[in-house]
């Protein structure tokens, strides 16, 4: 049988040419694109390869050998394509966007049809990642745990943390307009990306190599936060990072840079990474708020040292690490640390410093 969503997508294309025939099975009509009058154009389903072929019988036509309507909808009516797109996505997604040889399949089946609307059911394909011990381990040496007060704030600020095991590969579809992307979550870490309530995607990170990725479902904007938007304190590259700034409300672009349906409150900090990219990205984010186009008003600069401690580390969490580790300072007191030197150091008026920079020439 055709699908319903070709066959109605077909009428709208070919809309206004005669039609003969129109079965479950099949579609006949004049074909608006060459001007033939015989009733040559045909939509029909291939039952071996369950596709939808579309096959103008005329020859000459763009359409004279079959093609599958998708394919197609581009000659018959390109305006069509976008709307097309994106329903097909929906349902492309809702139908198989998890897994084929995951053993909880069946259970996935039941649940599908309700992915779309209500956002992905994390326990169907992941475990609390409490109930892992290497999983808390990771955690623990990561985010540098040193009482249980430091696990609660953090899974506080994370929210509900899932795990994937080492036996255990679930593969996850993303479609989208430009490529399908696979994602692989084996032995990973799953943090949950969510928006207006429901988790809509996640990031996952292996714990024993540095895979990552992020999978998320069609529309939801790439970035990471546990607090509605208006709230955010801080936005850095990744989550780790914003965990281990001291700053409760957080955000994560998880890429290059924040997607345009998140717009950040006035007072919220953005702190790229200590390195070369991240510099590139800071004074490309600056000179967009100098030019009216950014949407951040403070930025964190690195300094070279805060209150005696030479920075050298290119992250949050990697100085984190160091100071409790090697200079072993308290955890509480690290994070205190460090979200001081981020205050002290937007205070002093970021944009200044930049077109100090520009005046004096530097590079950038
Ligand atoms: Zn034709």
């Amino acid at each position: 049988m055709l699908r319903e969503v070709n066959r109605r997508y077909f009428l709208k294309a070919v809309q206004g040419a005669k039609i003969k025939k129109d079965t479950p099975y099949e579609i006949q009509c004049n074909c608006p694109l060459c001007g033939d009058k015989k009733y040559r154009l045909h939509l029909y389903h291939n039952k071996q390869k369950n596709i939808d072929l579309v096959h103008c019988f005329n020859a000459g036509c763009v359409l004279d050998s079959p093609m599958t309507f998708k394919r197609a909808l581009p000659y018959l009516n390109p305006s069509l394509e976008e709307a097309y797109k994106k329903e097909t996505l929906m349902e492309i997604i809702s139908n198989s966007y998890i897994k084929e040889d995951n053993p909880l399949k069946s259970l996935l089946q039941k649940k599908k049809s309700a992915v779309a609307d209500t956002g992905i059911d994390f326990l169907h394909f992941f475990r609390d990642c409490k109930k892992s011990k290497r999983c808390l381990e990771y955690l623990k040496k990561r985010l540098k745990w040193q009482s249980k007060d430091d696990f609660s704030r953090d899974f506080q600020i994370l929210g509900n943390v899932y795990y994937n095991g080492k036996k255990e590969e679930t593969r996850f579809f993303e479609h989208s307009s430009e490529k399908d992307k696979k994602h692989y979550v084996k032995d990973s870490i799953i943090i949950p990306i969510r928006d207006k309530g429901r988790e809509v995607g996640f990031y996952s990170r292996a714990l024993e190599d540095r895979r990552f990725s992020t999978f998320l479902l069609p529309d939801i904007p790439k970035f990471w936060k546990n607090c509605p938007v208006s709230e955010m304190q801080i936005v850095t590259e990744s989550i780790f990072d914003s965990v281990s700034t001291g700053f409760e409300n957080i955000g994560a672009m998880l890429s290059a840079d924040t997607p345009p349906e998140i717009s950040p409150p006035e007072n919220c900090i953005v702190a790229f990474d200590n390195d070369k990219t991240g510099f590139e990205k800071l004074y490309k984010e600056i000179e967009n708020t100098i030019s009216g186009k950014g949407k951040y008003k403070r930025f964190f600069i690195w300094p070279y040292s805060f209150r005696g401690v030479v920075i050298e580390e290119k992250d949050f969490n990697e100085l984190l690490q160091r100071l409790v580790e090697i200079e072993k300072m308290p955890r509480k007191e690290v994070l205190r640390f460090i979200k001081e030197m981020i205050e002290y150091n937007t205070e002093e008026n970021a944009i200044k410093a930049f077109l100090k920079l520009k005046e004096k020439g530097v590079k950038i």
